[in-house]
């Protein structure tokens, strides 16, 4: 089980941010690495990044203000992660379709029954869920960004109001 880290003096922290990545192709990842092109100057004096593989190798699991969820939740260990990172994070956002409705990641919910006999053993194998789920069947999410991959004006503009919502958090 992950340890709680004590917090900095909330008037100098950073924002601590996770990013995180179930069953999908990553496309918002994409998305979001290119968006640093032009913001990278200005998120890395603002954010601290605790975890996100697609820029670092040395990650940790610890308290995060936001922690980022992109894809769809297809295993037991995937649900076990997830609530893993909502204990640890303040606010929990869904990243495109597959974390906020399923799909397309969750295509074998629509399998017919001769379908889904074949590929039983492949569930069996992989430690696969009966369905495959959205993270607001598993945890509490606070922010949804919908779009397949997600629509990155849409990604800022809900990015922007969580940084101020913490922003003005640490200053009250
Ligand atoms: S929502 Fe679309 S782009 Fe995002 S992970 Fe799923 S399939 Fe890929």
């Amino acid at each position: 089980m992950p340890k709680k880290t004590t917090s900095p003096t909330p008037a100098t922290r950073k924002i601590r941010i996770g990013w995180f990545s179930f069953s999908c192709c990553e496309d918002s990842t994409v998305l979001f690495t290119e968006l640093m092109n032009t913001h990278w100057q200005e998120w890395k004096k603002l954010f601290d990044f605790r975890h996100a593989r697609v820029l670092q190798s040395h990650n940790v699991l610890d308290e995060m203000d936001i922690a980022f969820v992109e894809g769809a939740i297809a295993s037991h260990e995937h649900e076990q992660k997830l609530k893993e990172i909502r204990k640890m994070a303040k606010k929990l956002v869904a990243i495109g379709a597959c974390a906020v409705a399923g799909l397309p990641s969750a295509q074998r919910n629509t399998f017919s029954e001769g379908q889904k006999q074949e590929i039983e053993f492949l569930l069996a194998r992989f430690g696969a869920l009966p369905k495959v789920l959205r993270l607001a069947d598993v945890v509490r999410v606070d922010v949804e960004v919908p779009g397949c991959p997600m629509n990155p004006d849409d990604f800022m503009k809900k990015v922007t109001l969580l940084i101020q919502e913490f922003q003005q958090a640490q200053t009250s």
